[in-house]
């Protein structure tokens, strides 16, 4: 597999994020995806079809972000029209991970809405959180509501369906994924009863992270 452009080890940090969200268990098996831009335009975008914890350079593929033409003949996720989306939304990020982990994807099913300022990585990290309704996954419909939410958050909840959460690097955008689903965890855990950290608190916590409190 050659891609144009993308050097060697620009191919490798991908495939070793795609295996750590895996390892971290942010999805199981086929569900999930995750995309990374580069200055020429193009992103890379693991394929339809792929597990992202055993993700091999066969099963990424390289797309121009404008019109989504396929640069190396691999056929994305069927979650593309929501990557290029969110890429065209928010010019500051470069990366986008697609997951399903166990707890928020529950507190994703849920009629309510939930309050996810339980620990201070949420507000410190993530910020607010937005949501859509259920929409047919891998459609434009579901790409043009999550774009519209991610202009004011880094993360959005599909009801339904599971996360989508944006951010600068790799590490960072995995780190949101994970301390998400913490937050999920303790949220159920506590059977909803876990205190939310004091409004003026959370406003306090959201500065410590200034390069990137775009919520
Ligand atoms: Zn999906």
């Amino acid at each position: 597999m050659t891609f144009r452009s993308i050097p060697e080890e620009e191919i490798s940090r991908f495939i070793h994020w795609a295996h750590e969200a895996g390892r971290l268990g942010l999805m199981m098996c086929s569900s999930g995806n995750l995309s990374h831009r580069f200055d020429d335009g193009s992103m890379l975008i693991s394929a339809t079809g792929s597990w992202l914890g055993s993700l091999n350079a066969d099963q990424i593929s390289h797309i121009r972000i404008d019109d989504g033409t396929i640069l190396n003949g691999v056929r994305p996720s069927g979650e593309i029209a929501m990557h290029r989306t969110i890429m065209e939304q928010r010019p500051d990020i470069d990366t986008i991970l697609h997951f399903q982990s166990p707890a928020a994807t529950t507190l994703a099913c849920l009629p309510e809405e939930t309050n996810y300022n339980v620990i201070i990585e949420v507000p410190v990290y993530i910020g607010a959180v937005g949501r859509v309704p259920f929409i047919m996954p891998c459609s434009q419909m579901l790409a043009d509501a999550v774009g519209h939410e991610i202009k004011r958050c880094s993360l959005v909840q599909m009801q339904n369906h599971g996360q989508v959460v944006c951010g600068k690097g790799y590490e960072s955008t995995v780190q949101k994924a994970v301390f998400f689903e913490l937050a999920s965890t303790i949220i159920l855990k506590s059977g909803k009863r876990a205190l939310i950290i004091p409004e003026e608190g959370v406003e306090q916590l959201k500065q410590y992270n200034a390069s990137d409190h775009s919520c």
